[in-house]
């Protein structure tokens, strides 16, 4: 499938995909519409970011405009891990299917009860639930899946990490056999997702194109040894004032981390809001709200509060810590270079840190370029026994390179040239590919690309 015509879709979801402004197919819609529209259960590896919303929403809703059912119940479910991932799924089906006469409906905990009662009472064709209240509509009566007949689980990682899978079961036995189902998920690799597939779905092909490997050719990722934590709120700031960015993402893995650090950017005058999960739904709307139109340009968040974010225009995620697994890293990291944009990934990497950087890079295949900021250079430089110690020459040249480029320079160019250093990947000096900590000796190829950090009173 080259083309949204080729998949021979309904006039109303060409104008809607016209409309949403998608020229192409991705690759995992390439992968998935097809396969979906012959009917076929299906699970497949596609991150955030992948377009993987577009390629489930529009055979379902292609099925479902084929053949009209004007009295059944919600005829098609799908499955989300967070309310945020629910709204931006109805964002979706309103973008492309603003032409159809399609109906959809939002249940998700945090919100009224009563409001979601009486959408129900509406008869939505396609409900976007997280497991946990839909259960309890299910329970009391007011969701009914009888009519089902497409379900997606969505993320299904995410629903595994946060221990959603028991109310996706008790959901599931209340709707037909015969249905098509397919699943989502950043890895199917993770532990857990076999299980959940062998239990929902029939005979389903595996769609691996969007595999984590190769899931985000428009990322470059970068990492930067720190000393401590002090060290690295100095380096966030650094980056935060220097790198050029519309919107940066920066995650702590703890709400602790994520509250300290926004704080303390406040107080160095970068505007920022924060997001975690104890706030509550209102809060997360009006924050997301700031963010998204840009009055703060950075949003500082942990974990659970950014999985399934989607603004447009980010362009710098900063891990303050090393993402807990490979899959975190994934998801994080998926909130910038979304369809077609560059982005770019930088983590701060403490030494108690540096064994687990080192597994994430290896189990997601990535290629990692070790960068330093003039000035703010890291004592540890990398584990011992796997890195060589920075050479003195080595050092110098950053030292040089990065005053002789900086001094009088006025502040656009410095950010302008600041952009190209953050960007670059450090070549592996062996021609081998070495990628990462442990591939990479330390020291070698470190850019010196910011400047020095200003003072502040
Ligand atoms: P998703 O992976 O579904 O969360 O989508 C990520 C982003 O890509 C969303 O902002 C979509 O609006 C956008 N998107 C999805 N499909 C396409 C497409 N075919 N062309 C351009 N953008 C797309």
């Amino acid at each position: 499938m080259d083309s949204f015509l080729d998949a021979q879709l309904a006039e109303p979801l060409l104008r809607g995909i016209a409309k949403a402004g998608f020229e192409q197919p991705t690759p995992v819609q390439t992968a998935v519409i097809p396969v979906a529209l012959e009917g076929h259960d299906l699970m497949a590896a596609a991150a955030t970011g992948s377009g993987k919303t577009a390629a489930f929403l529009l055979p379902i809703m292609q099925q479902l405009l084929e053949s009209p059912a004007p009295r059944a119940g919600t005829r098609a479910l799908v499955l989300v891990p967070t309310r945020e991932l629910a709204s931006q799924v109805l964002d979706h089906f309103h973008a492309v299917g603003s032409y159809s006469r399609l109906t959809a409906a939002v249940i998700v905990g945090g919100d009224p009860r009563n409001h979601q009662v009486n959408a129900l009472r509406r008869n939505p064709e396609i409900l976007i639930a997280t497991p946990g209240r839909l259960r309890e509509h299910l329970e009391t009566g007011e969701a009914d899946l009888s009519d089902l007949a497409y379900l997606v689980l969505d993320e299904a990682d995410r629903m595994l990490d946060m221990g959603l899978v028991e109310d996706v079961f008790a959901i599931i036995q209340q709707a037909p056999a015969e249905r098509q189902s397919m699943l989502f998920s950043a890895t199917l690799h993770r532990r857990g997702v076999a299980e959940l597939a062998e239990h929902l779905l029939r005979d389903p092909l595996t769609i691996t194109l969007d595999h984590h490997r190769s899931a985000h050719p428009d990322i470059d990722h970068q990492v930067i040894l720190a000393d401590d934590p002090a060290h690295k709120a100095r380096l966030l700031h650094r980056l935060l004032e220097t790198a050029d960015y519309q919107r940066a993402l920066v995650f702590s893995n703890t709400r602790d981390g994520a509250e300290q650090a926004a704080t303390r950017l406040a107080d160095l005058d970068i505007r920022c809001a924060v997001l975690h999960g104890e706030l509550d739904q209102r809060e997360r709307k009006r924050v997301m709200g700031l963010f998204r139109d840009g009055t703060v340009p950075v949003l500082v968040a942990s974990d659970v509060a950014a999985r399934g974010l989607d603004v447009p225009g980010v362009e710098l995620v900063v891990n303050l810590d090393v993402p807990r697994s490979g899959d975190d890293y994934l998801h994080r990291s998926g909130r910038t270079g979304r369809a077609g944009r560059r982005g770019l990934t930088v983590t701060l990497v403490g030494a108690p840190e540096w064994n687990r950087m080192a597994g994430i890079e290896r189990y997601l295949g990535l290629s990692v370029g070790q960068v330093a900021l003039a000035g703010l250079e890291a004592r540890f430089q990398g584990a011992p026994k796997r890195g060589k110690p920075i050479k003195k020459a080595t050092k110098k040249r950053a030292a040089k390179g990065a005053a002789g480029k900086v001094e009088a320079k006025p502040k656009t160019k410095q950010r302008l040239r600041d952009r190209k250093n953050i960007g670059k990947r450090r070549q592996p000096s062996n021609g081998a590919g070495a990628k990462g900590p442990e591939g990479t000796p330390a020291g070698q190829g470190v850019e010196a690309g910011f400047d020095p950090p200003k003072r502040r009173g």
